[in-house]
C-alpha cells in the first residue's frame, strides 16, 4: 500500500477506504479499552486521530507508543465521532518504527519556552510552533522564486566566498587554509596571503550585490537568494551572523521603479502567505494572542492576520530622510528624551526611530529615501544636492528596516571619486568599474533580509526562531 500524507487524508471524505500513514506521535490518551493517538507527519499542522482498540494489539507495542515515537499505521478511514476533525483512522496494523524513551525525550506535550526549544533546536521542528514557522518559511522561499520568475527575472548564483572586502556592509568572516598557529610570513613579518588558498585574503560574502550588478547589466533583471554572513557582534533579536538575503538588481530602473518593485514584491509575498498558509498563520495568531494577554494594553501589537491584511492592502508611505528627521524632532518621545540614540541630520536611524515612524507616526510601512551620503555605501547614486544619495530603506512595523536598497551610481568618474574618498581599493574593483566603462546604464536594486521578513509574517519575536539553526556570537551548535 502506498503511504499517504496526513494533509491529504484529512481533506479526503472517502470513509471506508483503507489508508497507510506514517508520522510521529504528538499525544496518546485514552482508557483501558480504547486509545487515541494524535499523529503528525509534518505535512500540516493538524494531527490525524488514530483510534486504537486495545484488545487488538500487543501490550508491549502499545506501551512503547509514547510522545515522539515514529509509527506506521494502516486502517480504515471513518467519520470522526469527536469534535475537531472530520475523519479519523481506525487502526488495523501498527508498526513502531522508532520509540522515544519518555524519560529522555525532551519535547513533551506541554508548553515549552522558546529558549528551551532553541537549546533543543534539533528537535524543535516537532512542535506546532516550529512546524508552522518552517512551513511558512518554505512557502515564502517558493513564493519569492515564483514572483521573480513570473516577472522575467533570472535567478543568479553569486559567490559565497569573495576576495573583495569592498562591500562595506559589515565585518567579514575570513576564509583561509593557512595554519593559524604558524602562518607563513613575509620578510616584513606580516601574514603571507599569497600562500593562502586563493593567493589573497578571502572572506564569506556580506552581499551578492556587486556581482548581481554585473549580471543585471546584461540579463536585465536578476535576483540572488542565498546565504550572507556578517561578523558583527550584535546580539539583537534582529541580527544573525548567517542569514539569507534576496537581492534583485534591475537595469534601467530608477529609484521610483525600485520602490515600486519593493512594495509590490512585499505585498505579493504577504498575499501569498494569506492565500496559502492560513492554517499555520491561524495557529501562530492564536499563539501570539495568548502571549499578548500578559502584556499591558498599550504594548500589545496588532493581531497577526489583521496586520498582514493591513500591510498587504496599504500604500506604503514614501518620505525623505530629511523629512523623517524633522518628524522625529517634533515627536513626543524626542521631546521627552525617550529615545536612547540621538536624532540629528546626518546620523543613522536606529530601530527605535524607525519603529516610531512606522508604528506611531504613519501607522503604515514607510520607504525612506535620500539618506546622507556619509552613512551609506559608495555605490549609491549621488543626488544633485551633493549631500544625499538615492538610497531607500523599507521600514516595517515591529521589525524596523526590512529592505535596504538604492539606485546605483552609473557615472564612472563620480563613482571612482567617491570610492577614493571612502578608501575603497579602486584597482581591486576593476571588474565592477568595467560595467561603468562599457555600456553603463541607470540601474537599481535592493536587499531583503529573508529572516526579518519571516519574523514579520510569522509574528515571532526573535530572529533565532525563524531559521532552523541560528548562528550568532558564541553560538554555532548543531
Ligand atoms: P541593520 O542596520 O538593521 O543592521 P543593515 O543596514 O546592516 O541593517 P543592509 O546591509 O542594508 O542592512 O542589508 C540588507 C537587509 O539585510 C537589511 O534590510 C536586513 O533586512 C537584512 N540584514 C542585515 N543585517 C542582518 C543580520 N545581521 N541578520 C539578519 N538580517 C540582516
Ligand atoms: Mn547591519
Amino acid at each position: 500500500m502506498k503511504r499517504e500524507k496526513i494533509i491529504e487524508v484529512l481533506k479526503s471524505n472517502e470513509t471506508g477506504k483503507t489508508v497507510l500513514v506514517k508520522g510521529w506521535v504528538r499525544t496518546k490518551r485514552g482508557s483501558k479499552n480504547i486509545n487515541f493517538i494524535a499523529l503528525n507527519d509534518g505535512s500540516t499542522i493538524h494531527n490525524l486521530q488514530i483510534v486504537v482498540e486495545v484488545e487488538n494489539f500487543n501490550d508491549k507495542l502499545l506501551r512503547n507508543i509514547t510522545t515522539g515515537a515514529a509509527l506506521s499505521v494502516s486502517g480504515e478511514l471513518t467519520q470522526s465521532q469527536g469534535s475537531g476533525q472530520n475523519v479519523e483512522l481506525r487502526a488495523q496494523e501498527i508498526e513502531l518504527l522508532g520509540g522515544a524513551d519518555p524519560d529522555k525525550y525532551p519535547i513533551q506535550p506541554k508548553r515549552h519556552t522558546l529558549e528551551f526549544l532553541r537549546e533543543n533546536a534539533h528537535l524543535r521542528f516537532r512542535t506546532n510552533t516550529f512546524g508552522a514557522v518552517f512551513r511558512i518559511r518554505h512557502a515564502m522561499a517558493f513564493a519569492i522564486h515564483k514572483y521573480f520568475n513570473e516577472k522575467g527575472f533570472y535567478y543568479m548564483h553569486t559567490p559565497i566566498i569573495t576576495a573583495s572586502d569592498a562591500e562595506g556592509a559589515g565585518q567579514m568572516f575570513r576564509v583561509s587554509t593557512l595554519d593559524p598557529v604558524n602562518p607563513p610570513t613575509t620578510e616584513e613579518g606580516e601574514i603571507d596571503y599569497t600562500r593562502d588558498f586563493f593567493g589573497k585574503p578571502a572572506n564569506l560574502t556580506v552581499s551578492g550585490q556587486l556581482e548581481g550588478e554585473l549580471g543585471a547589466m546584461a540579463l536585465g533583471e536578476i535576483y540572488t537568494f542565498g546565504p550572507t554572513f556578517r561578523a558583527e557582534n550584535s546580539n539583537t533579536t534582529r541580527h544573525l551572523a548567517e542569514f539569507w538575503m534576496i537581492e534583485p538588481e534591475m537595469a534601467f530602473y530608477d529609484l521610483t521603479d525600485n520602490m515600486d518593485l519593493a512594495e509590490d514584491f512585499l505585498k505579493s509575498l504577504i498575499r501569498y502567505a494569506l492565500d496559502n498558509c492560513m492554517d499555520d498563520l491561524q495557529f501562530l495568531a492564536n499563539r501570539l494572542r495568548e502571549e499578548e494577554k500578559n502584556k499591558p494594553q498599550d504594548q500589545r501589537s496588532m493581531e497577526l492576520i489583521e496586520k498582514l491584511e493591513s500591510v498587504a492592502g496599504s500604500d506604503f508611505v514614501r518620505c525623505t530622510y530629511t523629512e523623517a528627521i524633522e518628524i522625529l524632532k517634533r515627536s513626543k518621545p524626542y521631546k521627552k528624551k525617550k529615545f536612547q540614540f540621538p536624532v540629528d541630520w546626518g546620523v543613522d536611524l536606529q530601530s527605535e526611530h524607525e519603529r516610531f515612524l512606522v508604528e506611531k507616526h504613519f501607522k503604515r510601512p514607510v520607504i525612506l529615501i535620500n539618506y546622507p551620503k556619509e552613512i551609506k555605501a559608495f555605490y549609491m547614486k549621488q543626488n544633485d544636492d551633493n549631500k544625499t544619495v538615492g538610497a531607500m530603506d523599507v521600514l516595517f512595523p515591529q521589525i524596523g528596516e526590512i529592505i535596504g536598497g538604492s539606485q546605483r551610481e552609473e557615472d564612472y568618474n563620480k563613482l571612482v571619486t567617491r570610492m577614493k574618498e571612502m578608501d575603497i581599493p579602486v584597482e581591486e574593483m576593476w571588474w565592477y568599474l568595467d560595467t561603468r566603462r562599457f555600456g553603463s546604464a541607470p540601474h537599481s536594486g535592493f536587499g531583503l533580509g529573508f529572516e526579518r521578513f519571516i519574523l514579520f509574517v510569522t509574528g515571532m519575536g526573535n530572529i533565532r526562531d525563524v531559521i532552523p539553526f541560528p548562528r550568532t556570537p558564541k553560538n554555532a551548535e548543531f
